[in-house]
């Protein structure tokens, strides 16, 4: 069982996302902006974040660039343009899914993530 920081302005997505982590049996902490991911990653201890990118007062992007390799991450976000998976990876996300996505996919990507 691990941690996952679930990080999304989104309420709604936060519960689908949640549904998703509980159902795999690990436990869900939640964030709705970048700073918040930035004071979870050093409250919490994440093991690993689903992160969203268009988010308020810090994007995903903010948070990858500042977070300081604590936990790893996987992007979750409705924009999947090439450029900003590649961006995404390079400043450090294992893994980037598109919204809307299937829960295996979800629960694939953080067994990979993981193991
Ligand atoms: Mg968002």
């Amino acid at each position: 069982m691990s941690k996952i920081l679930i990080a999304d302005d989104s309420q709604f997505m936060r519960g689908i996302l949640k549904d998703i982590v509980e159902g795999a049996g690990h436990t869900a902490v939640e964030a709705e902006n970048g700073t918040q991911v930035l004071e979870k990653l050093v409250s919490e201890s994440p093991d690993l974040v689903l992160l969203d990118i268009i988010m308020p007062e810090l994007d995903g992007f903010g948070v990858l660039q500042q977070q300081g390799q604590q936990a790893k991450f996987i992007v979750i976000s409705a924009v999947g343009q090439e450029k900003m998976v590649q961006e995404a990876r390079a400043i450090g996300a294992l893994d980037y899914i598109t919204k809307p996505f299937e829960a295996s996919a979800v629960i694939a990507a953080i067994n990979k993530a993981l193991e």
